[in-house]
């Protein structure tokens, strides 16, 4: 299976049969821009931590606090409560994420 990549900057399309690891957030090769899997789709924590907005042991540490909550929260809310992001930072990060899925043109 190929994977499908994006650039945020520039918008152009890549393609990858590598393995994810080595895929994992490779820079745009024509404008040298944050590249972002399209497919499969990246969850909103790995695009936060693919912006640099958090570290993978933020999100790691926010998905332990989660896994302990009898309430259910989103990981969005619950990374905003634990101050590991602001609220402009998830609202970019999902503007990110829905553009990815629609294919539109990230602005
Ligand atoms: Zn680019």
């Amino acid at each position: 299976m190929a994977y499908k990549f994006k650039c945020i900057n520039c918008g152009d399309i890549s393609y990858s049969a590598a393995p994810l690891e080595l895929q994992k957030f490779p820079l745009c090769e024509k404008c040298g821009g944050t590249v972002l899997r399209v497919q499969p789709p990246m969850k909103l924590g790995e695009i936060l931590i693919a912006l640099g907005i958090m570290s993978e042991q933020d999100l790691k540490r926010a998905l332990e606090v989660q896994e302990k909550m009898t309430e259910h929260l989103v990981i969005g809310r619950l990374l905003i409560k634990l101050n590991l992001i602001g609220r402009n930072e998830l609202e970019r990060a999902l503007q990110i994420q829905r553009d990815m899925l629609s294919g539109a043109q990230v602005q």
